[in-house]
């Protein structure tokens, strides 16, 4: 037995620290448990993560409590989100408060509530077998029907067994351990319920008691009817809420009738769902010969019980989904567990859908969007193993599914499997493979267009290449027509922001009743308000990004703080009214194709339109089902859609993404291109058109698009990506400094920067402006490391630099006023 314990508290602190172990917390603590520590004059959560038998530090508080007497975590999870915490130069408390659904991190603030009416009695008869401290603690919560403080019980009691009294009385349904901190609202919901007890069910023994009631107590004989006919339906028993309305009896005849032995009070932990309706059953396929390839690849590596990486390449519509369900189907068979990630949620009630048919209620969607209560339930599902096929957006990377057997990240390409507004700024694509090694199990990667990065990965031979080159069904992949909108402008064949051509291919459609969805990555009505005069545009006051235009609310709107102001008449540099619109938002668009098109029904998805829960589905289910005839909308619409309807695709302007200031806008556009146009012509029957308006036709990006050419593209990109010592072939390293100092925050990059000591295997760039110099009152300087892959494998060596570099920059120059953040791996630079 180690005398010691280390706990990581659950804030954002770089350190572990050392307590001793109470004689009667002994028996529970493990490492993976969620323990209460001392700390300073609080008393916080902590994770126990290893047990020593020396201590550095000079004083050691004892712990005060455990929370979970079995671990929530396992030993490999503990030790996978170290590597997180390491690998992106987070604290470790701060990635394990990720990991955790949200409130049961909270502190401090515990309340012992009474569940049973009878603890009172209880108290006075342990006080009879002397077990003293026991009926007092019983006594004292009896006493408190709305709970009393954990700590109150404690100093009065004066009771080392307490802990483990609590949690036999817990585990009894007595009682319950109640957390009051705000952020600690999530617990089991129980609700109290009644039913008869055994020894009447003899029915001479329940004549007899019901005659005895009748006489006294007529409403009681109802309840005991009531039960007795519940029981006989084979329903075991019922709420006592129920019980209560149905027969008007006092909740204090129900206790009388429980004390007398007529019935049984107890309580049932009600599981709340995220799931609505019931699955449908799934349809038979008969797989084709590429999918069984991928399938009998990823099942053995599975059945081998070894980590194996794959990337799954298949072009849209070629069946991937069907492939992770056939492969999910295996691993649990073998009584493993799979954990699926999908960029966003809400965008994906099809494969939802698709695996609850499959699977049923062995899935569970762990989602933001949930309330705090579903989120924890189903948490503990998953944790206790009666969910062992997880969805969930990045987050649910940190499920705590036992014995997983594979990882499937579905769109691996996708931005937003990156964390990047809070830490710790994990990229949930890459820690999947890595918690794959450490838990031994496969991963796989899927995507029409993969990322740049793990295609290089799988030519390098570090994945294993799975190709799925054709659609499903002998569907073909539909053909693709670019619009040079420069020169149909100049022939005057626009409508405003439709060409002629892609008006008559709506057209055709409309009058086939067949679906079209249209892409216009950018929201709003239009993007700048600018003077012909002096050419001025609004631009936010706090950011230094131009406002755009809502038609709605005739506002201009800052679409990074929120910011609005009243649309201006006037030029606000110069006065003049001759102001104009110019771009076009998603609102904008909708306008020109309901003058061009009058009846048409239009479907609009964007960010303003998707902003209450469930938003997403109803326009989904809209369009699918033919109430709307065009599905019109952001990003939003290109993603993983499978509507056979859809047999047009317009890309109002591809142009959108291509000169953003980011080392990825080519693969960006590619990307977004081709997965869009992935949306049509998914049968055999109809084949697909894409139609594309670009000023900027001869792009290798949307050329390559054109051709369904990724291999193409893939080279093209590499061999830039290699010229400028971007990824795949560096590993870039962003720090970030704000403040609403603009002189100060540079003054402080530039300190920082000095500690870093130069290698030969890093190249330190700036510190610079990012094109958004500012951003919620915030100025921002940038320090940019390009780390050579190769030279520094894991990229230790630089992340130790780093790591002594902000030591040394903490603390001499630390400052409220300037943040620093330090990304690695980002998004968007
Ligand atoms: P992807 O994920 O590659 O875009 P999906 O798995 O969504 O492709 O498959 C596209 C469509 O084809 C879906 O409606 C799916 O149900 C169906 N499908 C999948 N596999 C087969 C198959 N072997 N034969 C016929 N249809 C299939
Ligand atoms: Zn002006
Ligand atoms: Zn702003």
């Amino acid at each position: 037995m180690q005398k010691f314990v280390q706990v990581v508290p659950l804030q954002p602190i770089r350190q572990t620290f050392t307590y001793s172990i109470p004689d009667d917390l002994a028996p529970v603590v493990h490492i993976g448990s969620r323990a209460l520590i001392p700390f300073g004059r609080k008393i916080i959560t902590g994770i126990i993560a290893g047990f020593t038998d020396n201590a550095v530090e000079k004083k050691i508080k004892p712990l005060w409590d455990i929370l979970d007497p079995e671990p929530i975590w396992t030993k490999e999870f503990m030790d996978f989100t170290e590597w997180v915490a390491n690998y992106y130069l987070a604290p470790w408390g701060e990635v394990l408060h990720a990991a955790l659904p949200q409130g049961m991190a909270g502190e401090s603030g515990f309340l012992v509530v009474p569940i049973v009416e009878d603890l009172a009695e209880r108290a006075k008869l342990l006080a009879k077998t002397r077990a003293i401290k026991r009926a007092e603690l019983l006594r004292l919560v009896a006493l408190n029907p709305s709970g009393i403080s954990l700590k109150t019980l404690r100093n009065k009691l004066q009771f080392g067994g307490i802990n483990t009294a609590i949690k036999e009385y817990e585990d009894q349904g007595l009682l319950m351990l109640q957390a009051t901190d705000a952020e600690q609202k999530a617990k089991p919901k129980f609700i109290r319920m009644m039913r008869i007890a055994e020894n009447l069910l003899n029915d001479d023994d329940l004549r007899e008691g019901m005659a005895e009631l009748e006489k006294r107590s007529p409403k009681k004989a109802t309840v005991l009817a009531l039960l007795y006919d519940n029981h006989l339906k084979d329903k075991g028993g019922l709420a006592v809420s129920a019980i209560i309305q149905r027969t008007g009896a006092s909740a204090a005849a129900l206790n009388g009738l429980a004390d007398k032995g007529y019935a049984v009070l107890y309580k049932i932990e009600i599981k709340r769902s995220f799931f609505t309706g019931i699955p449908k059953t799934p349809p038979i396929y008969q797989l084709n010969e590429r999918q069984l390839t991928a399938i009998n690849a990823i099942a053995s590596a599975v059945l081998a019980n070894n980590f194996h990486p794959f990337l799954l390449h298949g072009v849209t519509g070629s069946g991937k989904t069907q492939v992770y369900i056939e492969v999910i189907k295996k691993v649990l068979a073998k009584k493993r567990s799979v954990i699926t990630l999908v960029p966003e949620i809400s965008l994906t009630p099809q494969l939802i859908d698709r695996y609850r048919a499959h699977f049923g209620d062995e899935v569970a969607v762990l989602h933001s969007r949930m309330s705090i209560g579903e989120r924890y339930d189903t948490w503990r599902a998953v944790q206790s193993g009666k969910c062992n096929v997880v969805i969930g957006a990045r987050s649910a990377l940190f499920a705590p599914v036992k014995n997983l057997g594979m990882i499937v990240v579905d769109e691996e390409h996708e931005s937003s499997f990156k964390q990047t507004d809070a830490a710790p700024r994990y990229n949930a694509r890459d820690c999947a493979v890595v918690r794959a090694s450490m838990e031994r199990a496969a991963v796989v990667l899927g995507s029409a267009t993969p990322s740049l990065e793990s295609f290089y990965n799988a030519t390098a031979g570090k994945y294993t290449m799975l190709e799925l080159p054709e659609r499903v069904d002998n569907a073909l992949m539909p053909d693709i027509v670019v619009v040079d909108t420069r020169e149909a402008r100049k022939k005057k064949e626009m409508h405003n922001n439709i060409s002629f051509f892609l008006r008559d291919q709506i057209r055709v459609r409309l009058q086939k009743k067949e679906g079209i969805i249209l892409l216009q990555n950018r929201r709003g009505f239009a993007p700048i308000q600018q003077c012909l005069d002096c050419g001025a545009a609004p631009e936010c006051p706090h950011c230094s990004v131009t406002l755009t235009f809502h038609k709605v609310k005739n506002q201009l709107r800052c679409h990074y703080c929120g910011h609005s102001i009243p649309a201006v008449t006037a030029c606000m540099s110069c006065g003049s009214t001759n102001v104009k619109l110019f771009g076009a938002g998603t609102q904008r668009v909708e306008e020109d194709i309901a003058a061009l098109f009058p009846d048409a029904k239009i479907a609009r998805m964007d960010l303003d339109t998707t902003s209450h829960k469930g938003a997403h589905k109803e326009i989904l289910d809209t369009f699918g089902s033919g109430d709307a005839d065009i599905l019109l909308g952001t990003q939003m619409v290109a993603k993983g859609l499978d509507f056979p309807r859809v047999t047009l695709v317009g890309v109002i302007s591809a142009d959108t993404q291509l000169h953003l200031p980011d080392f990825r806008a080519s693969e960006r556009t590619f990307q977004l291109l081709t997965q869009v146009s992935g949306r049509a012509g998914r049968t055999a029957a109809q084949k697909g058109e894409v139609v594309i308006q670009t000023s900027n036709p001869n792009d290798e990006a949307i050329k390559s698009v054109v051709q369904h050419d990724y291999k193409g593209f893939y080279a093209d990109e590499l061999q830039k990506r290699k010229e400028l010592f971007y990824p795949p072939f560096s590993r870039i390293i962003l720090i970030e400094f704000k403040g609403k100092d603009d002189k100060f925050v540079q003054q402080h990059a530039n300190m920082l920067k000095r500690f870093i000591t130069p290698d030969g295997y890093s190249e330190i760039l700036g510190p610079h402006q990012p094109p958004i110099s500012k951003l919620r009152d915030e100025y921002r300087w940038r320090i940019l490391i390009k780390n050579d892959k190769e030279k520094d494998g894991g990229g230790t060596k630089i992340r130790r630099a780093l790591q002594r570099a902000l030591d040394e920059y903490t603390t001499r120059y630390a400052t409220r006023a300037v943040r620093v953040i330090v990304d690695i791996d980002p998004q968007g630079v």
